[in-house]
């Protein structure tokens, strides 16, 4: 049986300031894109059995199996080649034994594409109302209805198993900013014994599986973690419990001394980051995979990111623009409306204004990372980098 991620190293720079990646991930499909492939819809850059990523990427956030206001059309048009979905969400709310009985998440949103699913840990300390947590697991409340629920190793595979993910993310433990040494270290541990734990979960044949690595700020901590994780035999790693709070800079410090310790020979995940600056130096680092709200969160507040710089199309002065949001972006948004319809649709509260936005930040970041595989491959990501700051910190 064919193993359900294959990871090719294409190119890996290594001098003193870029350890900077460029590969590809080859998915399983899953039954919904074979069925799809069938009738002769395959999804783009996919053969008849895989999914062909090219990193590094970036992933936009299905939160609720959907990218909110965007259709799977829309996310085909702008080259996304991988979403998230979240566990915590899809399991309180439409539950994931009625999303497997309908065919898997992919089927559900139609969507032909892979998708990713966090493990629930993040959500469950961050979202639910109450939660209690020991080595067996937690107990919380739903953030919507205040209902009891129990999360383990075990039950958080079982769900995304039922959700029918291509990558299936380890139950983890992600510690507050700031905590002590002991919270931190107690936490990294408990990680490590469940990811033991869900290993012994048997998942769909499509399915992959990645590790997670903890340990806060904390690099000798995140060594140790990266040391008992690494020899299990999981698909890929993460790294998770940044950018909840931490200033970026050292966050920075430590994913850029972390980062290359983890295994070489399969993708590298940092969870929840980041703005563009972020995702830059984190490529700088070795880093293969991204996902954050940020684009779609701030393109509903009208917050938007171009290639000169942020914009916040609220602003007065963008009232008689008639040029586009961005001259050098091909997106839906940027080749068919003006700055000023923009503005007027965000003033007006209209529903298009998230949609054109959202189709806009997202299709910025998707093409910053193909900027940046482009300049790994091509052996020039410093000068790159140089040169993309210097335009987008210019206003
Ligand atoms: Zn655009």
């Amino acid at each position: 049986m064919s193993k359900p991620l294959r990871f090719e190293l294409q190119k890996s720079l290594n001098t003193d300031t870029t350890k900077a990646r460029a590969a590809k991930i080859y998915l399983k499909k899953h039954p919904y894109a074979l069925e799809l492939t069938q009738k002769g819809q395959s999804f783009p850059n996919s053969t008849p059995t895989e999914f062909v990523i090219e990193t590094p990427t970036f992933m936009p956030v299905g939160t609720q199996g959907t990218v909110k206001g965007l259709t799977p059309n829309d996310l085909v048009a702008m080259n996304a080649q991988i979403i998230l979905g979240n566990t915590y969400h899809l399991y309180l709310r439409p539950g994931h034994q009625r999303v497997e009985r309908l065919g898997d998440l992919q089927k559900f949103m139609n969507w032909g594409g892979p998708i990713l699913t966090d493990s629930g840990g993040f959500q469950v300390f961050s979202l639910s109302a109450m939660n209690k947590i020991n080595d067996e697991g937690v107990t919380f409340q739903s953030h919507i209805d205040g209902s009891k629920h129990h999360f383990n190793a075990e039950l958080s595979m079982q769900i995304q198993r039922a959700l029918g993910s291509n990558i299936v993310m380890a139950f983890d433990q992600c510690p507050p900013f700031p905590a002590t040494e002991k919270f931190i270290r107690d936490s990294m541990k408990r990680t490590v014994e469940w990811a033991k734990r869900g290993l012994k979960v048997e998942l769909k044949p499509h399915q992959a599986r990645f590790g997670i690595f903890q340990g806060s700020l904390n690099v000798e901590l995140r060594k140790e973690s990266i040391a008992q994780l690494s020899e299990l035999p999981f698909d890929g790693f993460a790294l998770g419990g940044f950018a909840i709070g931490e200033p970026m800079e050292m966050m920075h410090q430590v994913v850029r001394h972390v980062a290359p310790l983890m295994p070489e020979n399969k993708p590298r995940y940092l969870m929840g980051v980041g703005r563009p600056e972020d995702l830059i130096e984190s490529v700088r680092a070795g880093i293969d995979i991204f996902d954050c709200v940020m684009p779609s969160r701030n393109a509903r507040n009208g917050q938007l990111f171009t290639s000169v710089g942020r914009i916040n199309i609220k602003n007065a002065r963008y009232a008689d623009d008639e040029g586009p949001l961005d001259p050098s972006c091909e997106c839906e948004t940027c080749k068919n409306y003006s700055r000023a319809y923009l503005r007027h649709l965000f003033v007006a509260g209209e529903y298009l204004s998230g949609r054109l936005n959202t189709i806009h930040n997202l299709h910025f970041y998707i093409n910053l990372m193909k900027q940046m595989r482009k300049a790994i491959l091509e052996d020039r990501f410093d000068a790159w980098a140089k040169d993309f700051y210097s335009q987008f910190n210019a206003s």
